[in-house]
């Protein structure tokens, strides 16, 4: 019987695997997460005593349902948590478990790796106290812990309303909720945002809530600093009026959107090509997720979709992994989710245009902004790389000079704002300036795993 492996065990990755083992198919589930659940559902650590109901709030059902199925399915799989997926190679996984590197073979492999903050640099955003949004959710569900006492969350995001709820919800401030995206924008996504009339008055339902409480709310606002000496004190801004505005905190969280974990789909043989809507490279698959030969895709490491997109995906991508097998499968076990999946990809768009990527904001940076906090490389530095005679024009020949993008994070934080910065610079459209290349290992390890390097 083929091996299957999926990578992830988030919404999308445990769809895919109960569809295959209520198939009889022998399924390996790996995910570097020592619980099964993702990002969204992510579970508090054991022995942790926190409400995760409460905090999920509208999204509790969900949550328990998602976190019983697994329960449930479980024992039918070859579940490997705590297992980091570092490479692949030809039809061979890299993994790393406990400081112990050892491989995989696999003949179908369903990668649902799910996604990553996006963000923008602005003055002060490498100081202490600044954090991305999702980590600031990490932190809360994973630990209980809040990132400050009074946060500011900033960018422009449907998740901004929802994090500063979790906040409030387990006693935290929230000094002010900033968008950088204008309302207008949001007004003119409105019909398209209609698709998913639930998803929509959850996201109103949060807002309305921080409105309720006193939370300053911004739309159209341009970052000026985060302000502070060894650690964040403020932010400033400009709001969508041109004044000048000032919120004490102690704890920025920042945040665009997401963006899909695509290294492993590309190392593994995907192609990724740059979508205008989102404003970034995304893995190329058909509707079912086929992406290459035995390679399939779920989830937002795919295309952001939420979770309920990704539960839906999972299914759908195990049911061509099927067909693809030879094995038949009842339409009434897919068709549902097709129909979800494909309205809720459509209404992702829509929330693309209303938490727009602020390019113009991002390309308009004065030059003493960190752009690379890894390896410590500011905006002038690649603007000046550029602009010297024959400078280079891509962001991986902009990476190879400047060293923007070679540092832990690989270019996962930074490639984005990168990627704009070089656009902008040598006068390109986005897709025109490359993209930076993926290589192992994808995220940092140990150096045990050496011995093992592709
Ligand atoms: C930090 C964060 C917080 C979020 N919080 C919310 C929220 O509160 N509410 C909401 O509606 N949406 C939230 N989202 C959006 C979330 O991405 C989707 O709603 C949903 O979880 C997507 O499901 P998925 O199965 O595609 O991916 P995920 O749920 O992200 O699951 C992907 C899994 O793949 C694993 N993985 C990735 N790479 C590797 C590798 N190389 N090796 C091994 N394992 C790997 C990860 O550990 C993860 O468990 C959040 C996203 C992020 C990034």
């Amino acid at each position: 019987m083929a091996e299957i492996v999926i990578v992830g065990a988030g919404p999308a990755g445990i769809a895919a695997a109960g569809l295959l083992a209520g198939h009889g198919r022998s399924v390996t589930l790996i995910d570097e997460g020592l619980q099964a659940g993702g990002q969204g559902y992510r579970r508090p650590a054991p022995g942790l005593a926190l409400d995760m109901p409460a905090l999920m709030g509208s999204e509790a059902a969900r949550y328990r349902s998602l976190h019983a199925r697994f329960s449930a399915l479980r024992p039918r799989l070859d579940y490997r948590p705590g297992t980091l997926v570092w490479a692949v190679e030809g039809r061979t996984l890299h993994l790393l478990s406990a400081g112990v590197a050892t491989t995989l073979p696999f003949e179908v492999l369903i990668l649902a790796t799910g996604a990553m903050d996006r963000v923008a640099p602005f003055p002060g955003w490498a100081k202490p106290g600044v954090f991305t949004l999702g980590g600031a959710q990490v932190a809360l569900k994973d630990q209980g812990c809040l990132i400050g006492r009074r946060v500011a969350f900033l960018g422009s995001s449907p998740l901004l309303g929802l994090a500063a709820q979790q906040y409030r919800k387990l006693g935290g401030e929230v000094a002010v909720i900033a968008d950088t995206t204008p309302f207008r924008r949001k007004f003119s996504a409105l019909p398209g945002l209609l698709r998913s009339p639930r998803t929509l008055l959850r996201g109103a339902s949060y807002l309305g809530g921080a409105l309720l409480a006193g939370v300053p709310l911004l739309q159209g606002v341009t970052p000026l600093a985060a302000e502070g000496g060894e650690h964040v004190e403020g932010l400033l801004l400009r709001d969508g009026r041109g004044r000048e505005r000032r919120y004490a905190c102690d704890a920025i969280a920042l945040g665009y959107g997401l963006k899909p974990e695509t290294q492993l789909a590309e190392l593994a043989g995907a192609a990724l090509i740059f979508d205008e809507d989102y404003r970034l490279w995304l893995p190329q698959a058909d509707a079912e997720g086929r992406a290459a030969p035995g390679l399939y895709l779920a989830g937002d490491g795919m295309t952001i979709g939420g979770a309920d997109a990704a539960e839906a995906s999972g299914t759908v991508v195990a049911a061509a992994v099927l067909a693809d097998l030879g094995e038949t499968v009842l339409a009434s076990e897919v068709a549902a989710s097709h129909r979800r999946l494909h309205r809720l990809r459509r209404f992702q768009k829509s929330l693309a245009a209303a938490f727009a990527w602020p390019v113009a904001q991002i390309r308009a940076l004065p030059d003493e902004v960190l752009l690379c906090r890894c390896e410590n490389v500011s905006l002038g530095e690649v603007r000046a790389a550029m602009a010297r005679e024959l400078g280079p024009a891509e962001v991986n020949r902009v990476k190879a000079i400047t060293r923007c993008g070679m540092g832990r994070c690989q270019g996962r934080v930074c490639g984005p704002a990168l990627q704009e910065i070089v656009a902008g610079a040598a006068d390109l459209p986005g897709a025109a300036a490359g993209r930076l290349r993926a290589q192992a290992p994808v995220k940092p390890v140990a150096l045990s795993a050496a011995g093992e390097a592709p």
